[in-house]
């Protein structure tokens, strides 16, 4: 096992965390548990311009929900901190200089009106303007100018930006844990800008020189940084640092035809891509959340620690710990992992089934306080017993099982019509006083006598057994019929026969 494993999750706070976001931080997470390693989180926050200041504390909320918090982050175990690119502003510049004394940048000057009017230029003969050896020595930068007018250029204060210069005519074969050997020939890169004239860094120079400043050794990230690693490779050959090992995750793609799953995929179909719910401060939009929806955050884990990874097994169910035991980087695939929002619910319902009594109650208590319901806490457990198996989420229980709490007050019409005979008001009136002579009123007992009255009466099962649920329930659908009589007992069962044979 490698010894000091540090990895690092580093979200740009631009919005909410995108769940496959989350999957990239539980990769992190499972990595470093596994090899009792160090789980940093780094807040890549260099783009003012995308800069949303509720989404660090949404970032980090969402982590705490799904239970798989950083080791050293913001406000953390500050060892190689701090931890928001914007409070290292300082550092980077120096590096920025090391790159450009040692050969491997540049300055340029190319306002965006020049740069615009080549793109457009290019465009309109039918090619693409890349910024990078075959054209560089003719744009306005410190390999094209004199190092006077280079000079002078700067200290008349024009704005520059430091480019990274790319080597021409290499192939860079480099290494990915997942996807195996990758080329690339160097002369297909543009050359990147890695100091932004706003004096920050881009995103490609302060990853890099955070990654190195903070011990990362392994990067596992989302694969929509694979074009970036070459880059990243060769700012390691200019730095001369031990590169880390790289790790690209498959995308997370929409349960029905192509492509990344976006938020918009959730609002067509009705799921979350969010772990939290998310309120917009600008425009006021509220999104859904997981958290909010219902799903418990083990659930919601399990199922998207199956995005992309695999145990090697049939075996889907796995809490944090087994996660831990399992996982990976070998059995990450390669090819992109198909959300279903159906398994989604599947786990939870899983899940639900392995929660307790008593915590699933204590879920159900504000919503039946919500309907001016309290009873004690015994009673309800035992309801949530009785109906939890048909539940996916604690939401449920008041369709599965509102009737252990009130009298039906509407009944299922088909039912009715199908199982309310003429005779049913004289039969249902007879097993009220049977009903109402059964002293021990359990369950088991309460069944035995109805069973051996309506024997000893010579009628079917089902003339009493269906228009008595109807009574009890208002339709065709509960537990077992003699333990929700057992449950709302002898009062409650015969004031509900009597209301279905006045009123049906
Ligand atoms: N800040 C990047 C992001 O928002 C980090 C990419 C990486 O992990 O290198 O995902």
């Amino acid at each position: 096992m490698t010894d000091n494993v540090r990895v690092r999750f580093a979200p740009s706070p631009t919005g909410p965390l995108h769940m496959g976001g989350v999957r990239t931080a539980l990769f992190n997470y499972l990595y470093a548990k596994k090899h009792n390693g160090t789980f940093v989180l780094r807040i890549e926050d260099t783009d003012q311009t995308r800069y949303v200041a509720n989404a660090e504390q949404y970032i980090i909320d969402s982590l705490e929900w799904c239970n798989i918090p950083f080791d050293e982050g913001p406000g953390k175990n500050e060892k190689f901190g701090p931890y928001r690119q914007s409070e290292r502003k300082e550092l980077y510049k120096q590096y920025a200089d090391e790159l450009l004394t040692k050969g491997w940048a540049y300055y340029a000057f190319d306002t965006a009106e020049e740069l615009d009017a080549h793109r457009k230029d290019h465009e309109e003969k039918g090619k693409t303007f890349i910024y990078n050896w075959h054209n560089r020595e003719k744009l306005q930068n410190s390999l094209a100018l004199s190092e006077e007018e280079v000079q002078a250029k700067i200290a008349a204060g024009e704005k520059y930006v430091v480019r990274f210069k790319t080597p021409q005519d290499e192939t860079l074969v480099m290494q990915d844990e997942i996807r195996g050997t990758i080329s690339v020939n160097t002369n297909t890169l543009d050359d990147k800008v890695l100091f932004k004239s706003d004096g920050m860094p881009t995103y490609h120079l302060a990853n890099i020189v955070d990654d190195h400043l903070m011990e990362i050794t392994h990067v596992i990230r989302g694969e929509e940084w694979l074009p970036s690693l070459p880059l990243h490779t060769l700012l390691y050959k200019a730095f001369e640092w031990k590169a880390p090992k790289f790790a690209h995750l498959p995308l997370i793609l929409k349960p029905v035809g192509k492509g990344k799953l976006s938020k918009r995929d959730g609002d067509k179909l009705g799921f979350p891509v969010f772990p939290l719910e998310y309120k917009n401060e600008e425009t006021g939009e509220v999104s859904r959340g997981y958290k909010e929806d219902g799903y418990f955050a083990d659930a919601f884990i399990n199922m998207l620690a199956l995005l992309g990874w695999n145990p090697g097994t049939e075996r889907e169910m796995f809490s944090l710990n087994e996660l831990t035991k399992a996982f990976g980087l070998k059995r990450v695939s390669k090819s992109g992992a198909k959300f279903s929002p159906e398994k989604t619910k599947w786990f939870n319902q899983q899940y639900l089934q392995l929660k307790s009594n008593t915590l699933l109650a204590n879920l159900f208590v504000p919503m039946l306080a919500e309907k001016g319901i309290e009873r004690e806490i015994g009673y309800i457990e035992k309801v949530v017993s009785l109906i939890k198996e048909r539940a996916t989420f604690v939401a449920d229980f008041w369709e599965l099982g509102g009737f252990f709490f009130e009298n039906p007050t509407e009944f299922d019409e088909k039912a009715v019509k199908k199982q309310w005979k003429e005779d049913t008001p004289a039969i249902m009136e007879e097993l009220a006083t049977v009903i109402e002579n059964i002293e021990d009123f359990s369950s088991k007992n309460i069944e035995a006598l109805v069973k051996e009255w309506i024997a000893a009466k010579e009628i079917g099962m089902g003339k009493v057994m269906q228009p008595l649920r109807l009574s009890l329930v208002g339709a065709l659908k509960g537990p077992h019929l003699f333990d929700i009589i057992e449950m709302i007992g002898k009062e409650a069962t015969i004031q509900r026969i009597q209301h279905a044979v006045s009123n049906l």
